[in-house]
């Protein structure tokens, strides 16, 4: 029997015409001079800003598939390509402008890019990787900016504003296939080259009613989001569409996101829920704990992300009396996957543990634990394994690659490592590849690092396996100390030692000014190794 439903395709441009007619009034507010300075539109002037940048692309030959790339902060113009682009049939390729020149060249060739936007702000830098992009035929400049640079190069070099002024605030969207491409991006390539995932309309479509509801980032019309994360790392979470589904108002940092001018921009815009990488939650901490005039007040509610939220950040955040709400994911699953609140009629004490954990997963992800063996373990909270998931929003592939290494009977391989509990929460231990295997025994470097963390005079703390004659792999803990506090090794690992077992201690340390991170905020492990291998932590 086949159902009387209406078979109505799940498409991005329904989520701008909705976004703008039932939420015209929402806002996009953007950072501007130092961050306490704010630009601000509506969501009904996004979608005919969206029209016009779609007819403005038209003009220059783009059509249904071609890839349009952006290099560019989170901001409003970036919001109108999110919708613009996918909308009118053709795909998003946000870059990711923190990877290494010749990453980005890779991605936009790889990806076969034709058009690039790019913020005025980014375009020096930008001018100097145009050579190396095989592909592209035109760019467009957003903001003033002195298009000189691009003189020579070949590309036609456009103003946004004029191409934008010279088409109608409305465009014949299109009936795409809800299947069909309408975003990539790629991972940051933590190990390799890296690689192209692409969303399909249908996968953003449902990706964005799942973040919104009440036990994920619980999003509404009286909401005003900070994204911090990069509109260039797996599509800002999926945010832009998930506030054009809710009517939930977007706060956005653009190039303002050290912690100074984005406390500013915090007291300027004021808002209530915010969304980032712990690091920057941790600078933010760091900075109104230093300035207690900064007024960072309005926000109650900030998602955790990207790596694990330690119990220091979770009782710094308490302390302002905001929420850390742990989220997991990844670029392969759109990122969402699973999201930390605690169950219903949890006792007191298990409450932190709850937070602590990365969560339940959103529905429909679907999750397996495997061992060592191939087999699948069961959800007691104990056995550990490797994390398989599938769903409508996770890639099944990757774009011109074919890396089978990664799938598993139709399965996504995260490389994560860790526990699920019988009612459903992931416990993530460690990444396969940071996992440290001492002996025959495994050490979690995420624990080790969380409690570290907690240590008052410590700020960060990364943790890797070093090479080791005995063992085959000992930890390398490096630590970031608090200005204008002295902390010795030997009391770190005396605090270290009442938390962990003692074959887990690290009998390597080194005290350094700063922790490498990665493209996205997050521990580069690779250089700490490397400096190690190299002598330059001894
Ligand atoms: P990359 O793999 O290039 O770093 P992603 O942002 O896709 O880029 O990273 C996804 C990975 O980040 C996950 O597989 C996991 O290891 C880590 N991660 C994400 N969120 C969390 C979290 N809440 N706790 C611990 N690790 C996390």
């Amino acid at each position: 029997m086949t159902s009387t439903m209406m078979d109505v395709p799940l498409q991005v441009r329904r989520l701008l015409e909705h976004g703008a007619t039932i939420h015209g009034g929402s806002r996009v507010v953007t950072a501007t001079g130092t961050g306490s300075g704010t630009h601000e539109t509506t969501f009904a002037d996004i979608a005919r800003g969206a029209a016009r940048l779609a007819g403005a692309l038209a003009s220059l030959g783009v059509q249904a598939g071609d890839r349009v790339a952006t290099f560019m902060w989170n901001n409003h113009r970036h919001v109108e390509a999110y919708f613009a682009v996918p909308a009118m049939g053709a795909v998003l390729h946000p870059l990711n402008i923190r990877l290494f020149p010749e990453q980005i060249a890779f991605t936009a060739n790889h990806a076969a890019d034709r058009v690039v936007i790019v913020d005025n702000s980014l375009l020096p830098g930008f001018a100097k990787l145009l050579p190396s992009l095989k592909t592209v035929r035109h760019v467009i400049v957003a903001g003033a900016a002195d298009r000189g640079v691009l003189e020579g190069t070949g590309v036609g070099a456009h103003d946004y504003e004029t191409l934008l002024a010279a088409q109608p605030v409305t465009y014949d969207w299109p009936d795409v296939d809800e299947r069909a491409a309408a975003a990539m991006c790629y991972t940051s390539g933590t190990t390799g080259h890296p690689k192209g995932v692409v969303y399909s309309h249908r996968s953003i479509y449902l990706h964005a009613l799942a973040e919104a509801m009440p036990d994920v980032f619980d999003l509404s019309a009286r909401d005003l989001m900070l994204t911090v994360v990069p509109q260039f790392h797996v599509l800002a979470w999926g945010l832009p569409y998930a506030a054009f589904a809710t009517g939930t108002s977007l706060a956005m940092p653009d190039r303002f996101l050290m912690p100074e001018p984005l406390a500013a921009f915090v007291a300027a815009a004021r808002p209530n829920k915010g969304a980032g990488v712990p690091t920057v939650w941790v600078g933010l901490l760091q900075y109104v704990e230093a300035h207690p005039e900064a007024d960072i007040s309005s926000l109650t509610d900030l998602v955790v992300g990207g790596s694990a939220m330690s119990e220091a950040l979770m009782r710094g955040l308490d302390a302002r009396g905001i929420t850390g709400l742990h989220a997991w994911g990844m670029t392969e699953m759109s990122p969402l996957g699973t999201f930390s609140r605690p169950p219903a009629g949890a006792a007191e004490e298990d409450v932190d543990g709850y937070r602590l954990a990365q969560g339940r997963f959103a529905a429909p992800v679907e999750a397996r634990l495997v061992g060592p063996d191939d087999e699948v373990i069961d959800w007691d909270g104990e056995s550990v394994g490797e994390l398989e998931v599938r769903g409508p929003w996770i890639t099944g592939s990757y774009h011109l690659d074919d890396d089978e290494e990664r799938f598993d009977e139709g399965w996504l391989r995260t490389g994560d490592v860790g526990t699920i509990t019988p009612d459903g929460y992931l416990r993530l231990t460690d990444r396969a590849r940071d996992v440290i295997k001492s002996g025959g025994e495994w050490i979690s470097s995420v624990e080790l690092e969380g409690h570290l963390a907690a240590h008052p005079a410590v700020v960060e703390a990364a943790v890797v396996g070093v090479p080791d004659e005995k063992w085959g792999e000992r930890p390398l803990a490096t630590i970031v100390v608090k200005e204008g506090e002295q902390v010795d090794v030997a009391e770190l690992r005396d605090f270290l030692a009442t938390k962990v077992a003692k074959w887990q201690l690290p009998e390597r340390w080194a005290v350094v000014p700063e922790i490498p991170k990665t493209s996205v905020g997050k521990f580069d492990k690779k250089i700490i190794r490397a400096a190690y291998a190299q002598d330059d932590l001894n």
